[in-house]
């Protein structure tokens, strides 16, 4: 493309809250068919809050407690959301030591001399041998197990972002064939948000590297995707337009992205597709 054309989209993108590193990602972002997406924190709020708590045996509060124990030393937005309800009610939380965190699985750590899992429901299975319960309808579920038997879980609710439903119908009228959503969330949890969503394609529990096979199989091409800049960074390099959004997108991702969208607001992904096919002449 012509430079000049290449500027224009450049300054017209940026005055959108949109930054396009160069001419090469302004061409592809241009010619975008599929667009994926990250669930949490891009097309959810990714501030979970805690609903309910299920304890098979005793207290839900000490269940509460245990979980958090752990937590506190994990940076997971679900962690972060399990100890703010669990110090919420006023008491200390248990110190917990020998922490691992198993990234897109969860936490393991000992807590007065018992050995804590806390987790997805295939990393609490792995511990126990067993499926766990399902939490209430479109609820993720912080399992927990106590020595290798299961204990219960704390479940918790993420919103939909509320521009989420345009931005899906959007990148339809800019000539977006496919729109996908890539998780490590249950199967459960991902379909009730898809359909909210109104979002095309769903793979859910998927683990990092799932998510960078999904986006390099992903037709038709060129593929986009988006994510909120949070573990996300070999996903958005593997992409043939790699978009980091929002203020916590300022992180590592906002390296390996393509695009950053400097608004915390979804539906600049729908008028940057636009505004590149506008400057690149591409029709749709
Ligand atoms: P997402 O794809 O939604 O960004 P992640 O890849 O961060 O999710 O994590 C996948 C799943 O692993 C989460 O939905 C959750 O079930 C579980 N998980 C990961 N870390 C933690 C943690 N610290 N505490 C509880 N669950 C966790
Ligand atoms: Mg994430």
């Amino acid at each position: 493309a012509a430079p000049v054309a290449f500027l224009g989209g450049m300054s017209r993108s940026a005055r959108l809250g949109v930054i396009v590193k160069s001419s090469g990602t302004l061409e592809q972002l241009a010619r975008t068919r599929t667009v994926a997406f990250d669930k949490t924190g891009t097309l959810t709020y990714g501030v979970p809050r805690v609903t309910s708590v299920h304890a098979e045996q005793g207290g839900e509060d000490e269940l509460l407690a245990l979980a958090a124990s752990v937590e506190q030393y994990s940076g997971h937005p679900l962690a972060a959301a399990v100890v703010a309800a669990a110090q919420a009610g006023g008491a200390a939380l248990p110190a917990a030591h020998d922490i691992t965190e198993i990234p897109a699985n969860g936490v393991r750590g000992i807590v007065d001399g018992r050995f804590v899992a806390v987790g997805s429901a295939r990393f609490v299975a792995q511990e126990t041998g067993a499926e766990p319960p399902h939490p209430p309808e479109g609820h993720t579920g912080v399992h927990v197990a106590v020595d290798g038997r299961y204990a219960g879980y704390v479940a918790l609710a993420d919103e939909l972002r509320a521009e989420t439903p345009v931005t899906m119908a959007a990148l339809h009228r800019v000539g977006v064939r496919s729109t996908m959503m890539l998780t490590g969330d249950s199967e459960h949890v991902a379909r009730h948000i898809a359909a909210q969503a109104g979002i095309d394609d769903v793979r859910a529990e998927l683990l990092p590297q799932d998510k960078v096979d999904a986006v390099r199989s992903a037709r038709p091409r060129p593929v986009m995707m988006v994510g909120d800049g949070v573990n996300d960074a070999p996903v958005l390099a593997a992409a043939d337009v790699g978009v980091a959004m929002g203020a916590r997108g300022a992180s590592a991702a906002s390296e390996s992205a393509d695009v950053v969208i400097t608004l915390d607001d979804l539906s600049r992904v729908a008028r940057a597709v636009y505004v590149g096919r506008r400057t690149m002449r591409v029709a749709w």
